[in-house]
């Protein structure tokens, strides 16, 4: 018998509980999930940042971890996680953020605010929006979720820079990669999408100098992690208009505190951290494969690769 201990909030249990019971059958695993277990009984952990664990060392056969979410910031530099840990990569939460992400850009490169807001009479000549053809987006990185992102803002004709650790390429795509590649990428993005991990590396990358580096009436769109922007100089960027707008759906703090500028500021949309979220049917289906491989001494799915935080 497989012991998985599922750690991920108790709100999540009652959603959890059918789909992943299924999956683990269909993939032919005797196993036993429950939120509640003896840990010296354990072999698998099903996380999110709502689990109380906090020290892994207290598992003695626990095989790996695996989390319900693609972000591992919380989890990722434990220092008494010694085991694999897997993230989140499902069908759901790739559709989710292609959905979001493409709503809000093409929102602000229609312009919808002009028309949907201030409906007040005004006959708005000349307010034809360009075609997608003739703006660029970029996507700084290129994972599962920037690269779906990517191919649906290409197929709506858009087009899109990349910019990533290794440069990946893609079709319908340029990328790049480094320094050089981030700046040649920001000088050039009408629409800056934020989608990289939160590692050591790329908080604050946003920083003042990066965003001066934006072309002026630049709007940012942040579904990424909150520590990705710095957050004064943001502000200072909006201020002084060389930013049109921010949309940004996380946080260095969340929930984000009721007094926090970002709520009254007029350029910037917030969205409370809902751009995708976890879909129990798929990713009960990616953790099941992943246990199932681990059964067999097959390599699991979607290791995050400590050194570098994702
Ligand atoms: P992923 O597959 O791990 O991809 C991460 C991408 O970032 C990769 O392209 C990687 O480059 C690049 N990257 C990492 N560190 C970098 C650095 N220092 N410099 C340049 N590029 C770097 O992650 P994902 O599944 O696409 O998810 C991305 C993030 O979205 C998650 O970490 C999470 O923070 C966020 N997210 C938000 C929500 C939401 O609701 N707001 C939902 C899900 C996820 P390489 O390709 O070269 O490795």
């Amino acid at each position: 018998m497989i012991n998985v201990l599922f750690s991920a909030g108790a709100g999540q249990w009652d959603a959890y509980r059918a789909p992943l019971t299924e999956a683990l059958e269909d993939a032919g695993l005797p196993a036993r999930i429950a939120p509640d277990m003896a840990p010296e009984d354990v072999d698998y952990i099903v996380y999110s940042p709502a689990s109380g664990v906090t020290d892994f060392a207290a598992f003695p056969r626990l095989r790996a971890v695996l989390s319900l979410w693609a972000g591992v910031e919380r989890i990722v530099g434990n220092p008494t996680l010694t085991v694999p840990l897997t993230r989140m990569v499902d069908d759901g939460l790739r559709e989710g953020m292609v959905e979001w992400v493409t709503g809000h850009v093409l929102r602000h490169h229609l312009g919808l605010d002009r028309h949907v807001a201030t409906q007040d009479g005004t006959w708005l000549e000349g307010s034809v929006p360009p075609l997608a053809r003739h703006r660029t987006v970029a996507i700084l990185g290129l994972g599962a979720l920037g690269q779906a992102c990517a191919a649906a803002l290409a197929g709506l004709n858009f087009r899109v820079l990349g910019w990533s650790r290794t440069g990946a390429t893609l079709p319908g795509a340029e990328t790049h990669a480094g320094p050089e590649g981030l700046a040649y990428v920001l000088s050039r993005a009408e629409i800056l999408i934020l989608l990289l991990p939160e590692t050591p590396a790329t908080t604050n990358l946003m920083n003042a100098e990066r965003l001066a580096l934006l072309p002026p009436g630049a709007v940012i769109i942040n579904p990424g992690r909150g520590p990705l922007i710095d957050d004064d100089a943001l502000l200072a960027a909006l201020e002084r208009g060389h930013l049109a707008h921010a949309t940004l759906d996380v946080f260095r703090q969340e929930p984000l505190p009721p007094g926090h500028p970002f709520w009254a500021h007029p350029s910037v949309t917030v969205t409370p951290h809902i751009a995708s979220a976890t879909r129990e049917d798929t990713a009960s289906r990616i953790i099941a494969d992943n246990i199932s491989r681990d059964q067999k001494g097959a390599q699991m799915r979607f290791l995050v690769d400590r050194s570098l935080g994702y």
